[in-house]
């Protein structure tokens, strides 16, 4: 982490250009940005780089930052995205104010803005389908080939137009292109298609449109009508750029023009960012919605635990760059637990529990021990927890035959109960069917109580606990990575679902957890001592706590994969 941290850039490229027309008084001094989701799925930790790079340079600079739907796709788009966008930007701690813009908007502005090239003699209407159209547009080394329909008159382009948009032709039947340069080395230039007919209700302006502006059409005249000074967008973008630039060009009336600076995109290990495949991914069932704690998802981040600063500090340290990359989401993971280690109150919680029965502990004595609530931070506190005769320990913490340096619980050990006393173990009862442990029998030294006269004694471990008469029974949900593939979207020979993990999920029921947690509210998080973080679930209730485990408190995954 150090390496990245010193290796990192002061201040990004994006930020030097910004700073620069501000030293140079453009835009009288004025940063405006924008974020331009398209309401058509849920925001992913990609989008979150965007997110905080648009609104981070409005608020550093004094500016402002819209948030604008790309609503330019009636057929895909949705009300139920637009909703779940700003309940995320909102979490990731921005604020558009009163600035909540729609392409949508602009649309009367736009259709007028066609007409006027069509009276220019810069768009016209093409009868011919969009496979023949796309079949003419050459490649990046042989120019493309001009329509049939190039040179259709002002008059009739401008009949055709409108004709298109009062539903007098089919879909796909025809479209509005730029005539701009079929022999154009740029493909982009090569007359785009602008406007097409759609006959689907738009979710915001009903049926009052026909026809509706490609998003290349739409982009940049948006930002150009609200005022954008930079337009900072991914590396994809930036072929696209001379084609915005040409539009903006045959609309502007003044110098002013946003400046588009693009950006390299996040990339994660072990998932995929297009929305289009979460899509697949919830409707195919392969997980259970939008906000499945194993997505990239905002939402899914956040169900799983995780915290926007963390997310924010990943961003931060994997920076803006020109050059593509796929980042590794061990250092998200890393992220998270920096963070948690400062905020998530320390608690006793048994994944696989294994009953200890403490025989020279008096039956019906019930004592309060008292826990630090989290080393890192004195101000949380401490927390009284009940201790007993019977209490829980991981399965996991005891052997029958123990190999060297195992310690933990075996015949004859001792260890500390956290907190509690050091007990040793004098016996257990194993299942002659099934070989399984089923109890341990111990004997507890009273005077070693932590904090009391002999509590300085020592031994090699220390186990977590929960008194069993004072468990709360709870579900845990373990995670792993949604695919065993670094890069699963990014096999040219094989379907990205060929590589879903089997195990991602694992679902634990019985676990045992300490009283203080019954009362604990979704999205609470935790640390399970020595196990990792833990977050309440939405499916929680109070008689059944649902615990999402964030992360571990070490990366296996990297020591197993190696
Ligand atoms: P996807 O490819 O996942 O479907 P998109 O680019 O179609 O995403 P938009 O809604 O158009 O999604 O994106 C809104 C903004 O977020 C755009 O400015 C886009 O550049 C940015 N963005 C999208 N994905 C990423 C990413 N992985 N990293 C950084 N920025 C991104
Ligand atoms: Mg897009």
């Amino acid at each position: 982490m150090r390496e990245e941290e010193e290796s990192k850039p002061s201040i990004s490229f994006i930020e030097q250009f910004i700073a620069e027309d501000l030293k140079d008084g453009k835009n009288n001094g004025k940063v405006i940005t924008r974020f331009p989701p398209e309401p058509n799925g849920y925001l992913h930790i990609g989008h979150a780089k965007a997110i905080c790079l648009d609104f981070g340079m409005a608020k550093k600079y004094n500016g402002k930052c819209n948030l604008r739907f790309d609503d330019t796709n009636p057929v895909k788009e949705d009300v139920e995205y637009i909703d779940s966008i700003k309940e995320d930007i909102h979490w990731l701690g921005f604020d558009w104010e009163e600035r909540e813009f729609y392409a949508s908007d602009y649309f009367g502005k736009l259709y007028d803005f066609a007409t006027d090239l069509i009276k220019r003699g810069l768009a016209y209407v093409d009868d011919q389908p969009a496979d023949l159209i796309a079949s003419q547009k050459g490649t990046p080394s042989q120019t493309g080939t001009e329509s049939p329909f190039r040179k259709r008159p002002v008059s009739e382009n401008l009949d055709l137009f409108k004709r298109m948009n009062k539903g007098e032709f089919e879909e796909g039947s025809r479209v509005l292109r730029a005539k701009i340069d079929m022999t154009s080395p740029n493909m982009h230039l090569r007359d785009p298609i602008i406007y097409r007919i759609i006959k689907s209700p738009h979710h915001r302006t009903g049926s009052t449109w026909m026809v509706y502006p490609m998003y290349d059409f739409a982009h940049g005249q948006s930002d150009y009508f609200e005022g954008i000074t930079h337009s900072l967008c991914t590396l994809e973008f930036e072929v696209h750029r001379p084609l915005y630039d040409w539009f903006i060009e045959q609309l502007k009336t003044n110098d002013y023009r946003p400046r588009q600076i693009e950006f390299n995109r996040l990339n994660l290990t072990y998932t995929m960012m297009s929305k289009r495949k979460l899509l697949e991914l919830v409707q195919d069932g392969k997980v259970k919605g939008w906000d499945d704690p194993r997505m990239p998802t905002l939402c899914g981040l956040r169900r799983r635990g995780f915290t926007p600063e963390s997310i924010k500090r990943f961003i931060d340290l994997i920076g803006y760059t020109k050059v593509e990359a796929i980042n590794d989401v061990s250092l998200l993971e890393h992220a998270i637990r920096e963070d948690l280690n400062l905020r998530a109150r320390r608690v006793f919680g048994v994944l696989n529990p294994l009953k200890v029965i403490i025989k020279n502990y008096p039956e019906g004595k019930v004592e309060n021990v008292e826990l630090i609530n989290n080393p890192e931070d004195e101000s949380m506190g401490k927390r009284m927890v009940p201790f007993s005769r019977e209490v829980f320990i991981e399965q996991d913490d005891f052997m029958e035959t123990p190999p060297n340096k195992f310690f933990r619980l075996a015949p004859a050990m001792e260890v500390r109960l956290k907190g509690a006393y050091i007990i040793k173990c004098e016996g257990f009862k194993k299942s002659d069917k099934t070989g399984l442990i089923e109890e341990v029998y111990c004997t507890y030294d009273p005077d070693t109580r932590s904090g009391g006269n002999a509590s300085d004694k020592k031994v090699k471990g220390t186990l977590h606990w929960v008194s069993a008469q004072h468990a709360v029974e709870a579900e845990v949900r373990l995670y792993d990575r949604l695919f065993n593939h670094e890069d699963p979207a990014g096999q040219k020979d094989d379907d990205y679902s060929k590589f879903l993990n089997p195990d991602s999920l694992k679902i634990l029921t019985g676990c045992k957890v300490e009283p203080s947690l019954s009362s604990s509210k979704p999205l609470d998080r935790f640390q399970f001592q020595r196990l990792g973080y833990f977050c309440v679930d939405y499916d929680s209730t109070e008689s059944k706590p649902v615990f999402n485990r964030t992360v571990q408190l070490k990366d296996t995954w990297a020591k197993i994969s190696k």
